[in-house]
């Protein structure tokens, strides 16, 4: 009989097949799925997840999990990996199954309605799914348990170890320098981006978006693009990756989107290949996945030397950019304006909006708020935070996929990516030298062996927190960010 670790290992790799099969379905869901499919996807999908819970929590499992863990040698990957595999089956099985079921019903109904609300702008026929989406998140949260707000347990499922205090000291921080930042812009005159908008051809966007994404170390012999309504980055193996982006009006779109999906990607294919099939591989959390985005769509794909590289391609491609400059280019691509819709937000602008959700998220789930008051806390917070007023709720409240999902507690993650992106970008310039002179001439691959080395090759070996002590030698700091936002938007803006 193999030991308990290696029997684990066999049971976490069968487990990976099932998990494959859904990411597989999923991305084809999303990306080919004729319409007529929809009902009998939703169905094998579940049966899938099904089989996957039942065999995740099975007695079997929590045994060899107890055995294994004293199989495994202190401080080594097999350690490594039995925590994260007890932290996965933990957390599965402190939710009694109904609950589970429940929450995925909840999310296909839920989905559905928030689809037509949105589109009627009707708030009131999605308000009672909210309710249930909140009382089911309070019950979760209850389950899971934990020490001093109902909120961090709901975030720590996105983000281990992350707490709603972390949250407001880091929203504190950041609303203290960013809406002084949004009002001396502001008071400047606005950046021309009108040149960014046009016919522009389907084909030559592919063609330029895979351009950059294979520049920046996107290996297409193991990942590919498509197209899907909402870009999103997904994946089995090191060896297949799969991004998605979006070809419009606005090229940015398609040319940022693609940035930032191939940074999902970069991490994803940049994962040891010894743990590929294993629960080490792969991005260690949401933040720490976003802050890798983030690096490459907007310290990279929208700083000024990364155009004086592939402006002259972007020129050829698409002959209107031929009386663009530099300048006017870099300034339309960085314009700063407060807006309704979180993702089509700015860099400066874009924390304030996952701010309003915040606050929103802990005050229902506290009862300071209910959920027929949302539309109405929701608007009084753009104006205060932002400066504007949404004229409806389906700009305003009914944006967002996420709470039809069940999805409570997620959005503070975006933030804190783009907060450790700058953290890290300000060692690995310290240990590389000024890298905007490497992106100019178009060499990327220092700046991906600086973040393989620290982020990506360390799979999920250790926690966020920790991954995050190991690279900088502290917590999450969101000086660097606001200090190289000031930077960077005073130059563009002339402050
Ligand atoms: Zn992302």
């Amino acid at each position: 009989m193999p030991n308990a670790l290696e029997r684990l290992k066999q049971k976490t790799t069968d487990l990976r097949a099932l998990e494959a099969a859904m990411g597989l379905l999923n991305w084809d869901q999303q990306c080919y799925m004729p319409k007529g499919g929809a009902k009998a996807r939703a169905l094998h999908l579940s049966v899938l997840s099904r089989m996957h819970h039942e065999q995740f929590t099975s007695t079997e499992m929590g045994d060899l999990l107890a055995q294994a863990a004293e199989e495994a040698e202190p401080g080594s990957t097999d350690e490594a990996m039995v925590r994260v595999v007890k932290r996965d089956y933990d957390l599965a099985t402190k939710l009694p199954s109904e609950l589970v079921m429940e929450q995925a019903r909840l999310a296909a109904e839920g989905h559905e309605v928030w689809v037509e609300a949105r589109a009627n702008n009707d708030f009131p026929r999605f308000a009672p799914i909210l309710r249930r989406v909140f009382d089911l998140s309070k019950r979760v949260a209850e389950c899971l348990g934990y020490q001093d707000h109902i909120y961090d347990a709901l975030l720590d499922l996105y983000e281990e170890g992350a707490t709603r205090a972390d949250c407001l000291a880091m929203y504190e921080a950041l609303k203290a320098e960013t809406v002084p930042l949004v009002h001396a812009i502001a008071s400047r005159p606005q950046n021309d981006d009108s040149f960014l908008y046009g016919e522009w051809d389907v084909e030559r966007q592919r063609e330029f978006t895979l351009k950059l994404v294979r520049a920046i170390g996107f290996d297409l012999e193991r990942g590919r693009q498509d197209v899907a309504a909402h870009p999103f980055c997904t994946g089995w193996s090191v060896g297949d990756v799969r991004i998605t982006t979006r070809f419009g009006s606005y090229l940015p779109s398609a040319i940022f989107g693609s940035l930032h999906e191939a940074g999902h990607g970069l991490y994803e294919q940049n994962s040891p290949e010894e743990w590929d099939q294993t629960p080490l591989a792969g991005g260690v959390s949401m933040a720490l996945h976003e802050s890798q985005s983030r690096t490459w769509e907007n310290l990279v794909g929208r700083s000024r030397a990364f155009w004086v590289r592939f402006l002259p391609e972007l020129q050829q491609a698409f002959p209107a950019f031929a009386g663009v400059d530099l300048d006017r280019f870099y300034r339309g691509v960085n314009r700063v304006q407060p807006s309704l819709i979180r993702v089509e937000a700015d860099e400066v602008t874009y924390n304030l909006h996952t701010l309003v959700r915040f606050e929103i998220e802990c005050d229902v789930l506290t009862d300071r708020l209910s959920v027929d008051d949302i539309p109405e806390a929701w608007n009084a917070r753009y104006e205060q935070y932002l400066g504007i007023r949404p004229p409806n709720d389906a700009q305003g409240c009914l944006q967002d996929v996420h709470w039809s999902g069940g999805m409570v507690g997620y959005f503070p993650t975006y933030t804190m990516g783009n907060i450790l992106s700058f953290q890290f970008w300000e060692l690995l310039t310290r240990d590389l030298g000024d890298p905007y002179e490497r992106i100019a001439r178009g060499e990327f691959a220092p700046i991906l062996g600086w973040l393989r080395e620290k982020i990506y090759s360390q799979g999920r070996r250790y926690t966020p927190k920790e991954l995050v002590r190991r690279v900088t030698g502290g917590g999450m700091d969101p000086r660097p960010y606001v200090e190289g936002l000031k930077r960077k938007y005073s130059e563009v803006y002339g402050l």
